[in-house]
């Protein structure tokens, strides 16, 4: 059974709450020195809208027409808002035909026969297409710290979408606590580096991993436990999920996905990350009690 000062301070933590889904969160939550913070939904609201459009040889209504056609089935948020905003346009978009969805990358889709690829730049120049037409739109985006998106009709670049989400705004407050507490903030993000590098100035986080692919971002953080370090990881998403369970402790978000809560050792359900605090005075007033 687990020892009385453990209930109590799960039971004071539910009080706040916060889910301690083990006992031994408690534990190593006290010994971490390494907070490694996802960007999109963690440190961000997780509610992207579009703020930009930069079109290269097409109309704005066009490229939004198509970009929201391809990005019809994709549940990605970036995706959500782009189609939202072709809806207040009041644009309609024919249903696309053959789509691939790229994790951690973007959307390809064939529309009314033509071939729309929506995404990183990376994804262009994947496929083979220039983006050097849209690059001074991406870089004037992105050193603001929004999230800039490419799209190419049948192979030829079409423009950029940009796409902004705001910091929650106890974000800086929480990393400052963190810092004072000697423990290392990480931002970890599959977003562009100069948006990651952008909010991570914002709120005082120099050690920046940008333009992750999902699939290694519990490689990240494996690398971060090499050097004998506790690591706890707070995030949100799917693409999350992994790092989640390879950190000392998974923390997640309680308005993030069902699979990052089911990989976490404590939930966040009160959706501030001030919490992240709380639940760390927490668990080293149980833990002193025990002693
Ligand atoms: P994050 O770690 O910020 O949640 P993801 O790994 O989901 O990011 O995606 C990384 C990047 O891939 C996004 O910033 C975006 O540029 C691109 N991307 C992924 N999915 C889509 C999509 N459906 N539409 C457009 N771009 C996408
Ligand atoms: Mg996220």
């Amino acid at each position: 059974a687990a020892p009385l000062a453990i209930v109590r301070g799960a039971g004071e933590a539910a009080d706040h709450g916060i889910v301690m889904r083990t006992g031994e969160a408690f534990q190593t939550l006290r010994q971490v020195g390494t907070v490694v913070l996802d960007k999109t939904g963690t440190l961000t609201l997780g509610k992207p809208t579009v703020r930009g459009i930069h079109v290269h040889g097409i109309g704005e209504d066009e490229l939004l027409t198509l970009a929201a056609a391809a990005e019809h089935s994709s549940e990605h948020p970036l995706a959500r808002a782009v189609v939202n905003a072709a809806n207040d346009r009041g644009l309609a978009w024919p249903e696309a035909g053959e789509f691939s969805s790229l994790t951690g990358l973007g959307v390809i889709a064939e529309v009314d026969g033509r071939r729309v690829l929506v995404g990183r730049p990376a994804l262009l120049t994947e496929h083979g297409i220039d983006t050097a037409p849209l690059q001074e739109a991406i870089e004037s985006w992105t050193s603001t710290g929004h999230t800039a998106i490419a799209v190419a009709v049948d192979d030829t670049p079409a423009g950029v979408i940009a796409l902004g989400d705001a910091l929650r705004p106890e974000a800086a407050d929480t990393v400052t606590a963190l810092r004072q507490a000697g423990i290392t903030p990480v931002l970890l993000t599959g977003d562009n580096h100069r948006a990651a590098a952008h909010i991570a100035s914002q709120i005082g986080i120099t050690e920046v991993h940008a333009e992750v692919h999902p699939d290694h971002k519990a490689a990240i953080v494996r690398d971060l436990q090499a050097d004998g370090r506790r690591v706890a990881m707070v995030g949100d998403g799917i693409n999350d999920a992994p790092a989640l369970m390879q950190a000392d402790v998974g923390i997640a978000i309680g308005t993030g996905t069902d699979i990052a809560m089911e990989s976490a050792d404590i939930i966040l359900v009160r959706d501030h990350l001030h919490l992240l605090l709380d639940a760390r005075r927490i668990s080293r007033t149980s833990y002193r009690k025990v002693k």
